[in-house]
């Protein structure tokens, strides 16, 4: 590239030489900045036996992106002659690729490296250290610090920075890094999405030729690229409440395993460097004074070393800390000092960027940058050592004295509901290191609530209850991801509530402040995963076991049937057994009114194979599926029935069509919301889908597939990409028999007026009838639509932001009305159309008569939503309702959320023909995270291409 660069030095210089057109000679070109005149060997001298990594690969630094192979190959040149650096391999991603964690500290560290770790984690259990025995361990022990490189694989100056870093700590004599290892081990996470980052850069090194221009084409990564998320499409940087990736539970576990003391991860790109301290808010369940105070240390650290180059950067904004399911909050969480590092250059912006004042930034400059922030981390940490490792154990014993205070000490989960659900959730808290417990007799607790606001004065919860109690080291992450509602700093509240105040006023014209929520308000892992759970202000007094895995036990193997094979259908594993059934190609039937069986009764849609419709190989294959999804399934020898009308061999039996799904992939569709269904589809189920585009699906046979879905995305997107043509096609189809299922934009896509799947129409939109005011606002959200800009982070309804892009355009309407004149009791009205939520959870009303609904005994459903709210329709069956409109967890608008939520739909069908359209207002399996919808979809898969009007059951 260096190459490029010359020639492309003298062809401005030619065309300088050249006369120049008058309107170009008036107004001469502004002087552009040089790559920054950074030292990268400020370290030396280096010993001699080590090659820089530009060296080994043949390239300068920042004139080509390295990939994975590259890094390995430097990485095992290292390794093998290398006495400060141990390297452990911690498993693969889903491309095979291998995960590393690096230690590097000074050989006399090295040598006792196992009784550090020890040592370490004795600080981080104050139960086994007593304050006396504890001063002396923090006087030996050197500090621990993480860092952690391009979790989002297309930030790729925070890999080539971390190539950079290793060489400077294995290969450096100069004092000022020799003196820091003594002091400190650097654990490093070398690359967190390596499959992320390999996409992104095979593809920029094909096409990118160091244009400047923000709209050369190597600034615009496309759709199927999009290196900011793993495999899955998962954006990691978010996926620590859940942990669904191999890369976040990798790096979660090492983490526990070396219990650092402060963490910094590092990103791209943002306009001008970030570090913390950071915005608000921030999570109320961390140390406030302690991460103020580390904060503000290394911030002024990293700057001290910025302001020595002069460099631009910027703190407290943009960046909080209250999601914990970033790096920075989570590490937090866990006691250490955890921070987001955004750096400007590289990423999608190239080798060359040319800002908006014509000066040039670099990859080089990123690196530069990342590379400083890194070393200035490390310097700090070293300086404070002790006091860090002090404030560390302090983090701990204060959790657990927490634990014994305040209104939340202890949730329970009793036998009840989805046992697969509740495994889940344990299985997730066991990852996050918090402990839990299997009471070994019965017990009673007072003033238990659960988690839809209810109170009874004393419960009982039998032997097995499953318990977290709070007072234990990581009580602060078990209540941040257990505490029904996440408490946000008021002030920051009022700022946004003064802001959208400001906006109702302002004319439809007028420009909008944006509002600063970064990301979801409400995450609540037993709301969430609808797993039952109850919480109190008190620890029960019974005996315990500490639980270590969950395993469930297995179900006894059905002995071959004469006549049938049935099971109930009451969780997810039934769903995930049919669904594996139909693939295989076997006859499953469904009964649509509770079915007598063997002297039982199964509730309605509850699964019958007959065996006179099946192949021999059910016999055999039957058992191992039921085994391997955890099914207990019943033996039939006679159709006859002892009571009822309904029997295996009935009119209400319903022999169901296998789906044969498609999902359109393509620009417009938010990646993650694609990636969240493949991963649901393909690891939790097992079952085989085709990804197409809309053009394709168009020119197909209509009977190419029974069931399309239309992940979250731009409505106007949809729109455009079907056509009018083309959605008179897809009614045809729906009309012939398919069903369609629609999340968040593509169910706005589905209710526009031009469109008109569904009699549903979006509350607030042009079409709705009962909408305030005139009729103004566009078609789409601002919000949607600028997600069609190429390289745009996260497409469709998530709230998200995008940590290094900055803010979305706007997420209050553009066109807005002036404010009407209050009218709700509690709040001034706040502007007359819906305002976003930054992800809150209500709780939804379950029409049971509807077969979405099969396998749901409950009245209530919890339903997380963003910034979609559906006027009920008319013509179809409206699946879920809000009534409520008081949140149970997360943000809303007060003076407006509560006037537009109420009586809307987030689950709609529309029967059309002998097909269906299925709605969610918002995608139901939102980051993994959210499972409590997913059955609702999971009928749709089973039950959408057979149950029509026919079959007697809407
Ligand atoms: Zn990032």
């Amino acid at each position: 590239m260096k190459i490029l660069k010359a020639s492309f030095t003298a062809l401005l210089c030619l065309f300088l030489l050249m006369p120049l057109p008058p309107s170009f000679a008036q107004f001469p070109s502004p002087p552009t900045t040089a790559t920054v005149a950074f030292d990268f060997r400020q370290f030396a001298p280096y010993a001699p036996d080590f090659v820089s990594p530009w060296t080994t690969l043949g390239y300068e630094i920042g004139s080509f992106h390295t990939n994975y192979a590259g890094f390995e190959r430097v990485l095992r040149d290292y390794a093998a002659r290398s006495d400060r650096l141990r390297v452990f391999e911690r498993g693969r991603t889903e491309e095979h690729r291998t995960l590393y964690t690096l230690v590097i500290s000074a050989p006399k560290n090295l040598a006792r490296l196992e009784a550090i770790k020890a040592d370490a984690s004795r600080l981080a259990d104050p139960r086994q250290l007593s304050d006396e025995a504890a001063e002396p361990l923090i006087q030996n022990l050197p500090v621990i610090v993480w860092l952690a490189y391009s979790i989002h694989g297309n930030e790729s100056a925070a890999f080539e920075a971390m190539l950079e870093v290793l060489y400077t700590l294995v290969a450096s004599q100069h004092p000022t890094i020799t003196e820091l290892l003594d002091q400190t081990v650097v654990v490093i996470n070398p690359c967190q999405n390596p499959d992320g980052h390999e996409r992104f850069v095979t593809w920029y090194n094909a096409v990118g030729i160091g244009r400047p221009e923000p709209f050369a084409i190597e600034h615009r990564e496309p759709w199927s690229i999009y290196g900011r998320l793993n495999h899955y499409l998962f954006d990691l940087n978010r996926d620590l409440v859940m942990a669904s990736q191999v890369e976040s539970q990798s790096a979660m576990q090492s983490f526990l395993e070396w219990h650092p003391q402060v963490c910094a991860d590092h990103h791209g790109q943002t306009v001008n460097y970030f570090f913390p301290p950071a915005a608000l808010p921030i999570n109320p369940n961390l140390d406030r004074g302690q991460s103020d105070k580390w904060l503000e240390v290394f911030g002024r650290g990293n700057a001290a070393a910025f302001d020595r180059h002069g460099w631009q950067y910027y703190v407290r904004d943009v960046f909080d800390l209250f999601y914990p399911g970033y790096w920075d909050s989570w590490s937090s969480l866990n006691g250490a000092t955890g921070m987001t590092y955004e750096t400007d250059g590289g990423g999608w912006k190239g080798l060359n960027w040319r800002r908006d004042d014509e000066s040039i930034l670099t990859l080089r400059d990123g690196i530069a940058r990342h590379f400083t922030a890194s070393l200035a981390t490390l310097q700090t940490a070293a300086a404070h050592r002790v006091e860090r490792l002090r404030d560390y154990r302090a983090f701990f014993v204060r959790s657990i004295t927490e634990g014994r205070q305040g209104p939340l000490q202890c949730v329970v989960f009793p036998p009840e509901g989805d046992a697969g659900r509740r495994q889940r959730l344990v299985e997730t808290l066991l990852h996050q290191g918090v402990e839990v417990q299997t009471a070994k007799a019965s017990f009673t607790l007072k003033a238990v609530h659960d988690y839809f606001g209810g109170v009874q004065p004393t419960r009982e919860f039998p032997a097995g209850t499953l318990m977290v109690t709070l007072d234990q080291p990581r009580g602060r992450m078990a209540r941040a991801l257990l505490e029904p509602d996440t408490r946000q700093d008021r002030a920051f509240i009022e700022r946004q509530l003064e802001k959208a105040r400001r906006n109702a006023t302002r004319g439809p014209n007028a420009p909008k402040e944006e509002t600063e929520f970064y990301d979801i308000t409400a995450w609540s892992l037993p709301l969430a995963l609808d797993v039952p759970a109850y919480w109190t202000g008190s620890r029960p007094t019974v005996q315990t076991t500490p639980v270590t895995s969950v395993v469930p036990p297995a179900p006894p193997l059905p002995p071959p049937a004469k006549t049938a094979y049935v099971f109930g259908y009451t969780s997810d594993a039934e769903a995930r057994l049919a669904l594996r059934l139909l693939q295989e190609g076997y006859r499953l039937a469904t009964a649509v009114r509770p079915l007598r069986a063997g002297e039982r009764t199964y509730p309605r849609g509850s699964f019958i194979l007959r065996t006179e419709r099946n192949p021999e190989t059910l016999h055999t294959r039957l058992p191992l599926l039921a085994s391997e999804c955890g099914v207990e399934v019943q033996s039939i020898n006679s159709a006859y029935t002892d009571t009822g009308i309904t029997g295996v061999g009935s009119e209400g039996v319903y022999t169901l069509r296998p789906p044969r799904i498609a999902v359109i992939a393509q620009e417009g569709v938010s990646q993650t919301s694609y990636g969240a269904l493949w991963f649901m589809l393909s690891r939790d189920i097992g079952l085989e889908f085709t990804p197409i585009t809309v053009e394709t699906f168009l020119d197909l046979r209509l009977s190419e597939f029974n069931v399309l879905i239309l992940p979250d995305g731009s409505p106007g997107a949809y729109r455009r990409a079907f056509g009018k043509e083309g959605i008179e096609r897809l009614k045809l189809w729906c009309r012939e028999g398919g069903t369609l299922i629609c999340f968040g934009g593509a169910a706005a896509f589905a209710a526009h007026k031009d469109v008109d799947l569904t009699g549903a129409r979006l509350v607030g939109e042009e079409g709705d009838a009962e909408k305030d005011g005139p009729a103004s606002a566009p078609a789409d959200k601002p919000g949607a639509a600028s997600d069609e800009a190429a390289g745009a982070p996260e497409t469709g309804s998530t709230p998200a932001r995008y940590r290094e892009q900055g803010r979305k355009k706007t997420t209050a309407k553009e066109s807005q009305p002036a404010a009407e004149p209050a009218t709700a009791a509690t709040a001034p009205a706040l502007g007359n159309e819906p305002l976003p939520l930054p992800g809150a959870i209500f709780r939804a009303i379950l029409n049971r008569e509807h077969f979405l609904t099969f396998s749901h005994e409950q009245a209530e459903l919890p339903v997380l939503l963003t910034q979609r709210f559906f006027r009920p329709s008319k013509t179809g069956t409206n699946v879920l309702t809000i009534e409520n409109p008081k949140p149970l967890s997360g943000f809303v608008w007060e003076g407006n959320t509560e006037r537009f939520v109420r009586q809307t739909a987030p689950v709609i069908e529309e029967q059309i023909g002998a097909g269906h359209v299925i709605l969610f207002a918002d995608d139901p399996h939102y980051r993994g995270i959210w499972h409590a919808q997913r059955r609702l979809f999971l009928n749709g898969l089973i039950f959408g291409p057979t149950i029509t009007f026919s079959t007697g059951l809407r």
